[in-house]
């Protein structure tokens, strides 16, 4: 990296903007923070106003940006809310790189503005990829931009695929596989994962995480999401991809090849390591965590993950053979189903339910402009609302 880079980080409340942060705080002379966005927590905010000096702070509502305001009002900061401003600082002139660290769907706009606006994109918000989908990747294409998938799975995937200067080739891969930790719940019987609180499920074994994808990860949905994603990303089919069921989480992913061999990035799982390098690809700069030590590790396990119990996987699989519009309205039935679970309005087990409910009776339908996808996201976020609200079968 010869000039420094300018970040606009959006969702820099969240588990990965805690993590974003550390590593711009760590690398001072490489990288900059000209802005940052969340929704309503105004206490973080102000402490990363007040320790970072971004030049424009924005907030998801107004009510939010004067409360910031006002506890800000030292600083020579720009305060402003609302999805447009997001918009705004992530297609900025001073901006080189967008973090889209925003949670759900609610990333999708935002991303696609500063896609538009050809900054180097580093992808957290999987549901943006995963709804827009063909869309999101014509833009990208479109404009040359260089998009560095932050997702763990698919940062060791990126790592471990052959890379020129413009990115990466799949030349001779035969296979990815997508390790996953399995959850609090790999064990469970299903009797037991009927009882499951949300204090439990927002429990990892091995990550630390917001409280959604937690959720997420307890019910496989976050694999599914992830096997829709990398099929966006690598240009690739769900049965070119099989998911791996590995629970020390040391294994970040595969990629298999057609001579046999099978390259593996592996580490500390940690979310700095795949931020830090996206951020400073194609180089790679410190992140101050720790060092893999494979005798502590002593021993990794690998398996086929129960469909049976996860059905949310197969879900996603199935959304994308539907194409268009389904996998929007996989992800919005799951999102709303995700809060009725934290509301305890439903059980665990349900959400699947839910979301194979929406998939089933909502068609899909092509996706030929963002239009189409705000509207299959609406209408699956409604029927989801209904089932929950009838309950029936669940
Ligand atoms: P968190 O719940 O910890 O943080 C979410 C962030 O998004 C917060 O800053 C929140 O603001 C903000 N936000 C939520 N809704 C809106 C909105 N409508 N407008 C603007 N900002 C909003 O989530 P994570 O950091 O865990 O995850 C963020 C994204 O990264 C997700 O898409 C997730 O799937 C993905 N990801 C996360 C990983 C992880 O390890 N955490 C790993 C891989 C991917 P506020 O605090 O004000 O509500
Ligand atoms: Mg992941």
């Amino acid at each position: 990296m010869v000039v420094k880079q300018s970040i606009c980080l959006l969702g820099a409340t969240g588990s990965i903007g805690d993590s974003t942060l550390d590593i711009i705080s760590q690398h001072p002379d490489k990288f900059s923070l000209f802005a940052v966005a969340a929704n309503t927590n105004v206490k973080k905010m102000a402490e990363i106003c007040r320790t970072f000096l971004p030049k424009v702070a924005v907030m998801g509502g107004v009510e939010a940006r004067d409360e910031l305001a006002t506890l800000c009002s030292e600083l020579p900061i720009q305060f402003d809310w609302g999805e447009e401003a997001m918009c705004s600082i992530a297609s900025s002139s001073e901006v080189d790189q967008v973090m889209a660290a925003i949670m759900g769907f609610a990333g999708l706009k935002p991303t696609l503005s500063a896609i538009r606006a050809k900054k180097r994109i580093l992808l957290a918000n999987k549901e943006s990829l995963v709804t827009a989908g063909r869309l999101f990747m014509d833009e990208v294409a479109k404009h040359q931009v260089t998009l560095m998938p932050i997702d763990s799975e698919h940062n060791a995937i990126f790592q471990c695929l052959p890379q020129d200067n413009f990115g990466f080739q799949k030349s001779h891969v035969s296979k990815l596989l997508l390790t996953a930790s399995g959850g609090p719940f790999r064990e469970w019987s299903l009797e037991d994962m009927k009882k499951v609180t949300p204090a439990e499920a927002c429990n990892h074994p091995n990550w630390s995480m917001g409280q959604k994808i937690s959720i997420d990860s307890a019910s496989l949905m976050n694999k599914g999401l992830e096997l829709i994603e990398a099929c966006w990303l690598f240009d690739m089919i769900p049965e070119d991809i099989e998911v791996v069921v590995h629970p020390q989480s040391i294994v970040h992913s595969m990629v298999s090849y057609e001579d046999g061999s099978v390259i593996a990035q592996m580490g500390v799982p940690d979310m700095k390591v795949p931020i830090a390098y996206g951020m400073s690809w194609p180089e790679r700069i410190t992140t101050k965590v720790p060092q893999l030590n494979l005798m502590d590790v002593a021993k990794l396990d690998f398996s086929a993950p129960d469909l049976e119990r996860f059905p949310n996987l197969k879900l996603a699989a199935d959304a994308w053979h539907l194409g268009g519009t389904a996998m929007a309205h996989l992800n919005a039935a799951n999102e709303i189903a995700v809060e009725a679970f934290l509301n305890k309005q439903i059980g665990f087990l349900d959400i699947a339910t839910v979301n194979k409910q929406v998939l089933e009776q909502l068609p899909a339908t092509a996706i030929v402009d963002l239009e189409g996808v705000f509207e299959g996201d609406k209408m699956a976020r409604e029927l989801a609302k209904r089932i929950i609200l009838v309950g029936n079968n669940l």
